[in-house]
């Protein structure tokens, strides 16, 4: 008798699409039939589709350090409501994820209020040691995050925008540091990921005065897809010389699909991501949002949305992560230019992907190879999750193509739900999110219920304990 029986759906396995019954036993997927098999309890999928569990690499829960923006409790309730059952949540919380004790705090704060799965990045600094990469990765990151040309700062370790007092903060490692990082990455397994925004650019037409501009205009002037073509390259090299795996984070433009393609084509390790605001919105979007639609890298023109699209397509750009960030109403009441980046979009990523794909945008079958696939086996969590597959976590969304999801507050969990979609009506509907075989969401309503679980890269830290040192 098993758990759990998923009956009438269409499931999207990495073997394809095929019309069949899930069924789940002990939290996980123990078959997959024709006929109908018995179980305690059913849901009825007929005429649905059902994903694997989308994995969200990049999500900024705020907590702890800035509660006022967002916490783990409302992110991964509003990411249970998506249809999202895995975040990798992003080491730069106050105090950031910088070595093993800020790692295990962490850990133990987060746990209590998670609604979904989650793994954590780590975060290099200009001050990392080769002792706290190492320390790290034997406690399970999934990876190491780079915020390339920030400076961060002196006390909270906090990422600093733009620096006014040289005193007050720790430089970003310099090019030279970079590669000694990189080579410490490398031997850990991981990835090291990288926000690729060249910052001598920034600064430089940052302090340039353009009064013909609009607000945005001129955040695309200080901006421009050259910084990020330029850091791409950069990082590429880098990360090359290194032998270290590179993952460049919510890639925005042309230039950089173009560089990655070419560099995989070369055989060099590396992956990109994009996010669903770059795949929806065009830099004239974004500028009637207001500073909702302020995010770094900016969103650009229609040529660059094309060129994401494309590079999907062509594995240039292997994976979709929302870059979850939100900020308070307050915050993002200020003018453009002071207003800071970032979207809430844990909740919307598949809704919007699933979307785009019902539009012919892009084909259906390849969004879980997208959101939970390509993300699962680039952060070393595939042994448990990312595909419908039997002796894989029982993390499913099941979607119903005929229905409508609106895009309005009253419906979004983060604690600052604000987004540059607001009011859309987007082509289908998360139906039910089940997480290791229970459901913890049902027709875009989270279960208000702890239950997530901290899930390990492969190699950490079971593994690593037999680890021999040579
Ligand atoms: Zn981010």
């Amino acid at each position: 008798m098993f758990d759990l029986g998923i009956e009438g759906g269409t499931l999207f396995t990495p073997a394809g699409a095929i019309k069949a019954n899930l069924y789940i036993l002990h939290e996980k997927i123990a078959a997959i039939a024709g006929e109908r098999l018995a179980s305690q309890r059913t849901l009825n999928a007929d005429g649905a589709y059902i994903f694997p569990g989308a994995i969200d690499a990049h999500v900024h829960s705020r907590d702890p350090g800035l509660t006022h923006k967002e916490t783990f409790a409302h992110s991964t309730q509003a990411a249970a409501a998506g249809g999202v059952t895995t975040i990798l949540e992003m080491p730069n919380s106050i105090p950031p994820v910088i070595d093993a004790a800020s790692f295990q705090d962490r850990l133990s704060h987060l746990m209590p209020q998670a609604r979904v799965d989650f793994g954590l990045w780590g975060m290099l600094t200009a001050q990392t040691e080769a002792a706290q990469v190492a320390a790290l990765a034997q406690l399970g990151v999934v990876g190491f995050k780079l915020f390339w040309g920030y400076a961060l700062d002196k006390t909270t370790l906090a990422l600093v925008y733009s620096a006014s007092d040289p005193q007050a903060v720790i430089p970003p490692p310099s090019n030279g540091q970079v590669l000694e990082l990189g080579q410490w990455v490398a031997r850990t397994g991981r990835v090291l990921a990288m926000h690729a925004e060249d910052a001598a650019i920034i600064t430089h037409r940052s302090g340039q005065s353009t009064p013909a501009l609009s607000a945005y205009a001129r955040l695309l002037y200080e901006r421009p897809s050259v910084s990020e073509a330029l850091a791409i390259e950069m990082g590429i090299r880098l990360a090359h010389e290194s032998r270290c795996p590179l993952h460049i984070v919510h890639m925005a433009c042309q230039e950089g699909v173009d560089i990655v393609q070419q560099a995989r084509q070369r055989g060099i390790d590396v992956t990109a991501e994009t996010c669903p605001q770059y795949l929806t919105l065009t830099a004239s979007d974004a500028e009637r949002a207001g500073t909702l639609g302020k995010v770094y890298p900016p969103i650009r023109s229609e040529r660059h949305r094309q060129a994401l699209l494309k590079g999907l397509l062509t594995n240039a750009v292997s994976l979709v992560a929302s870059d979850h960030a939100p900020h308070s109403r307050d915050e993002k009441s200020q003018p453009m230019a002071k207003a800071p980046a970032g979207v809430a979009g844990v909740q919307t990523l598949l809704p919007l992907l699933f979307d785009v794909a019902l539009r012919g945008e892009l084909p259906i079958a390849s969004i879980p190879l997208w959101l939970a696939e390509r993300p699962a086996e680039r952060f070393g969590i595939a042994h448990r999750k990312g595909r419908v597959a039997i002796g894989l976590d029982a993390d499913v969304v099941v979607l119903d193509p005929a229905g409508h999801t609106v895009i309005e507050p009253a419906s979004l969990y983060s604690l600052n739900p604000d987004n540059p979609w607001q009011g859309k009506t987007l082509r289908g509907r998360v139906v039910w999110t089940v997480l290791r075989g229970r459901v913890i969401a049902q027709n875009g309503r989270p279960r208000d219920q702890a239950g997530g679980q901290f899930v390990p890269h492969c190699q950490g830290p079971q593994d690593t304990v037999h680890e021999t040192r040579g």
